[in-house]
């Protein structure tokens, strides 16, 4: 077995859509980044490729790369899973937290791991998603941008 983490940031701006899990948040703001940025699904591939002892995402996709400007970070997530699958590891279980104050993203929840299992390729029951308010301290707490943690654990196959 293999554990990693992963952790990510991204600030709010207006005129940005608000990607996260692969789900279009309706807000008055969306995240900034190369990417779609995604902050979840890179926390995600963070946890993966340290698990897998295979660098990071800014390694595999970097932010000087034209070919990742705007890019949808499920599918970037889906390309770590390749890798993995490509190194002999099976990936048994992810879990996450997303740190943000507003606006409310339970609702989206379920379409969220629906979204991040199935570009892992793995079932929804293997992706834990929780999210918290950072209780008004800090940037995630003045609403200037959203914070994600993850874990994962890894088999060899
Ligand atoms: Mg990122």
């Amino acid at each position: 077995m293999r554990i990693g983490i992963g952790y990510d940031v991204h600030a709010f701006a207006e005129g940005r859509p608000l990607i996260l899990g692969g789900v279009r948040i309706p807000y008055e703001s969306g995240l900034i980044g190369h990417s779609d940025a995604d902050v979840l699904a890179h926390a995600i591939a963070d946890a993966l490729l340290g698990a897998a002892r295979l660098g990071d995402i800014g390694e595999h996709f970097p932010d000087t790369d034209k070919r990742y400007a705007g890019a949808d970070s499920l599918e970037l997530l889906s390309h770590v899973a390749e890798l993995l699958q490509e190194s002999g590891l099976r990936i048994v279980d992810v879990d996450a937290v997303l740190i943000l104050e507003r606006p409310k993203v339970s609702p989206h929840r379920d379409e969220m791991r629906r979204n991040l299992a199935s570009s892992m390729r793995i079932p929804i029951e293997c992706v834990g998603l929780k999210a918290t308010t950072s209780e008004g301290l800090g940037y995630e707490g003045r609403g200037e941008g959203v914070s994600a943690q993850a874990v994962a654990l890894l088999s060899e196959v």
